[in-house]
């Protein structure tokens, strides 16, 4: 493609981006096909010719946008959000067009600066402690193996990088956390069935005097606990767990904290949440994801440490090939982490801070809360409806319930959330709650306003109706 080419096709792809931001709303939000419907309109095999760009981008329209859904559409309201922005699209288009590989400091000084800069920025915008350094990882999935691995190590003497692990080592989170820690637990060496997974309290969130009593048993069964892992703001339910208690635990027994607050962590933005962080203090480590709720296009994991120097010990390997004059002197994140290239991820975090400001971070954020509370008051003055866990930030978890034996009310939600989804106007999404098949709604997309809130309501009131009808 010649470099005129580019040019007409760049600036066509920003107008169709610029529009789908201003028609995404008419856009089904789940994409209606079934499974094998695209992959039966790609070729199996690869064109031997360069083709023309018109007839590339003819296929993305026909063949591969009806096969999206679309994260940005404001009636979505499933998982958590994973929101962009304009100022975020344009720093990655940037990003994509420097094409500048990021691995160490010498490879784009800016990047590693930059990087830098944006993460003090976010740690003093969220409230963190200070002296706390921060480096981009792709997910909180990676974040978190990468605290349980430097646990692992600072736990062994940084003995087990070099010797593989010789006793078992344990880990705590609560039964409610995140499928990620079982992930990382499993593939960092402690092996899942060195999990505990610690009980919760009516709203969820772990009870610390369980924690203890966990830790202390294995302790005197011989074993070797290594690393907590706390939630702010559990993926079920929104939780919170209570940090400085848990702090004090890991403090007696020298355990490493890790704090995964990757949709959450975005509310502390406004100084009025700030007390769901509160307690952090006694974090070694702490993530929360940009890309989830912060206007910052996926991916882009802000990742936190007090000792960098525990975290760069058990990842830093020093090929020949990599040394450079300034390395001393300098933040090399590829060894920050676990692969060595990195994306310039920093450039549009930098762009949505830039362009939005705390204040406007912090307005779409105290929005979302207010929606999240008036949905909230709808479900309780419904009496058809029961919530089924406290509203602490965005997400509302509630169910149907007319009394019918708990099995049959599972199937009445799910029934109730399939007729939701049906519609193509809004996406929810479920968990299960002590059991409890529970519909999540989270408010969270950058362009959802209350008449978003108000359409999915009235389409969940009208399929309950519906469902409930003699
Ligand atoms: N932790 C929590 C509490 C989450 O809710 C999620 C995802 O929703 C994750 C971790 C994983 O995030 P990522 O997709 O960035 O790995």
């Amino acid at each position: 493609m010649k470099n005129e080419e580019f040019r007409l096709f760049g600036h066509r792809f920003v107008d169709w981006i610029a529009d789908y931001f201003e028609n995404v709303e008419t856009f089904p939000v789940l994409s209606p096909l079934a499974p094998g419907d695209v992959r039966k309109n790609i070729p199996a095999v690869p064109p031997t010719r360069g083709e023309d760009m018109e007839a590339v981008f003819r296929d993305f329209e026909k063949v591969i946008l009806p096969g999206m859904a679309h994260w940005q559409h404001p009636g979505w309201f499933a998982y958590f959000p994973a929101n962009n922005s304009p100022a975020s699209v344009l720093g990655e288009m940037l990003t994509a067009g420097l094409g500048a590989q990021c691995m160490v400091w010498k490879t784009s000084p800016a990047a590693a600066e930059l990087e830098e800069a944006v993460l003090d920025w976010l740690s003093q915008m969220i409230g963190l402690p200070q002296g706390l350094a921060g480096v981009i990882q792709d997910s909180a999935s990676t974040a978190t193996l990468c605290a349980l691995l430097s646990a692992r190590e600072r736990t062994t003497g940084f003995g087990s990088n070099d010797d593989g692990l010789r006793v078992p080592l344990t880990v705590y989170a609560s039964e409610e956390a995140h499928s990620s820690i079982e992930k990382g637990v499993k593939i960092a060496g402690y092996g899942r069935k060195n999990l505990r997974r610690i009980p919760t309290d009516d709203t969820f969130a772990l009870l610390p005097g369980r924690l203890e009593e966990a830790v202390v048993r294995d302790k005197d069964a011989g074993l070797v606990p290594a690393c907590v892992v706390a939630t702010v703001g559990t993926t079920s339910s929104g939780a919170l767990d209570p940090l400085a208690p848990i702090g004090e635990v890991c403090r007696r027994h020298g355990l490493w904290l890790h704090v995964d607050a990757a949709w959450a962590g975005t509310a502390a933005l406004l100084p009025e949440m700030r007390g769901i962080i509160d307690g952090v203090e006694a974090a070694d480590s702490f993530v929360f994801n940009p890309h989830k709720w912060m206007l910052t296009n996926f991916d882009c994991s802000a990742y936190y440490v007090k000792d960098p120097a525990a975290l760069v010990r058990t990842f830093e390997i020093l090929p020949e090939y990599l040394k450079t004059g300034v390395d001393a002197k300098v933040k090399n994140y590829r060894d920050w982490g676990i692969p060595l290239g990195r994306r310039f991820r920093a450039l549009k975090l930098w762009f949505v801070i830039r362009s939005y400001g705390v204040e406007g971070l912090q307005a779409m954020v105290r929005e979302h809360l207010r929606l999240a509370r008036v949905v909230e008051g709808w479900v309780v003055a419904d009496a058809r409806f029961e919530l089924l866990a406290p509203v602490a930030l965005g997400l509302v978890c509630f169910r149907l319930n007319d009394g019918r034996d708990e099995s049959a009310l599972n199937t009445l939600n799910q029934a109730l959330l399939d007729r939701i989804n049906g519609t193509g106007r809004v996406f929810l999404s479920h968990t299960t709650l002590r059991g409890k098949f529970t519909i999540r709604l989270v408010v969270g997309q950058r362009t959802t306003a209350e008449r978003h809130v108000r359409e999915a309501w009235d389409l969940i009131d009208s399929a309950a109706g519906e469902l409930l009808r003699p």
